[in-house]
């Protein structure tokens, strides 16, 4: 089969409103980041593969069930599918850290997705709001990082930094330019 780039999205920060130092444990707290919705249908219509991959270390924690992640990662690909925009896959790590292998910024999650769907790793983009997401992206070999600098700091700016989703799908344009 026919290998196509993947668009991996961070979820906190990125594809919801950030829920700062704490989790999303209810559908009640998931609001989605405005414009989320047509960079995601944008993406899906340049023939990119998307693929969310979120820690979601609350679940370990016992703050959410896995079922309560169940719930809310449904929800939102119900609402993106109406838009024709909802993920191709879902990977995320519910454990403690120090208890894994695929606690970003370790590679598995988006090695996990490249097993089930024909990604061509090396022309895929990572997109996300913390330093471990771009570091993530490099360790799996991702060839592109654009990094959205929101409420953490930046150390790791990724390939392009920037404000906003709309500034994202520039520099998505810019890198398919390139
Ligand atoms: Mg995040
Ligand atoms: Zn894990």
């Amino acid at each position: 089969m026919k290998l196509r780039p993947a668009i991996f999205f961070d979820r906190d920060g990125v594809v919801n409103l950030s829920p700062g130092s704490g989790y999303v444990t209810s559908l009640s707290d998931f609001h989605l980041m405005p414009g989320i919705i047509d960079l995601l249908a944008w993406c899906k219509a340049q023939e990119f593969y998307t693929v969310l991959v979120t820690s979601q270390q609350g679940v370990g924690k016992g703050l959410m069930s896995q079922a309560d992640l169940d719930a809310i990662h449904d929800f939102l690909q119900t609402q993106l599918a109406a838009h024709d925009a909802a993920f191709d896959l879902i990977r995320s790590c519910t454990h403690l850290d120090g208890t894994c292998s695929c606690r970003k910024p370790s590679p598995k999650m988006i090695q996990d997705a490249a097993a089930l769907l024909p990604i061509d790793v090396p022309n895929s983009i990572m997109i996300g709001d913390h330093d471990r997401d771009i570091l993530m992206g490099r360790n799996a070999g991702v060839g592109h990082t654009i990094r959205l600098a929101g409420e953490k700091e930046v150390n790791e700016p990724g390939d392009l930094l920037t404000h906003s989703i709309p500034e994202i799908q520039a520099a998505l344009k810019q890198l398919m330019q390139a």
